[in-house]
């Protein structure tokens, strides 16, 4: 997959509360952090191997019960991010393309209100 798009830059503002990405195809996807701890992809917090790609991309936009922190981020491989979180957890392996469509913008999410 040579025309995989993949980041060209994370950034991370615990203060704002959101997780910005920059794409190799110059698309900017902007994270809440409570949405993304919420969709963590690991088996744990998916409830099961079954609902592995099942992401509720509303969490996005539902008024924090509370935040989280992001304390690293570590690269893995060339297609994914680990993600440390305040918490203690760091089970869940975000892959580019899980990242992708998980980006609650406008032009990506259109059901958004
Ligand atoms: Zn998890
Ligand atoms: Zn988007």
């Amino acid at each position: 997959m040579s025309d995989q798009v993949i980041p060209t830059g994370i950034e991370v503002s615990n203060s704002d509360q959101v997780l910005e990405i920059e794409w190799s195809d110059g698309h900017h996807s902007e994270y809440p952090l409570f949405g993304l701890r919420k969709n963590c992809p690991c088996v744990t917090c998916r409830g099961g191997h079954g609902n592995m790609n099942s992401f509720d991309r509303s969490l996005f936009f539902v008024d924090p019960t509370q935040n989280f922190e992001v304390e690293d981020i570590k690269q893995i491989g060339n297609h994914a991010i680990k993600i440390f979180w305040n918490d203690g957890h760091n089970n869940g392996m975000y892959q580019w393309g899980t990242l992708r469509d998980m980006c609650p913008c406008k032009e990506c999410y259109p059901e958004q209100a």
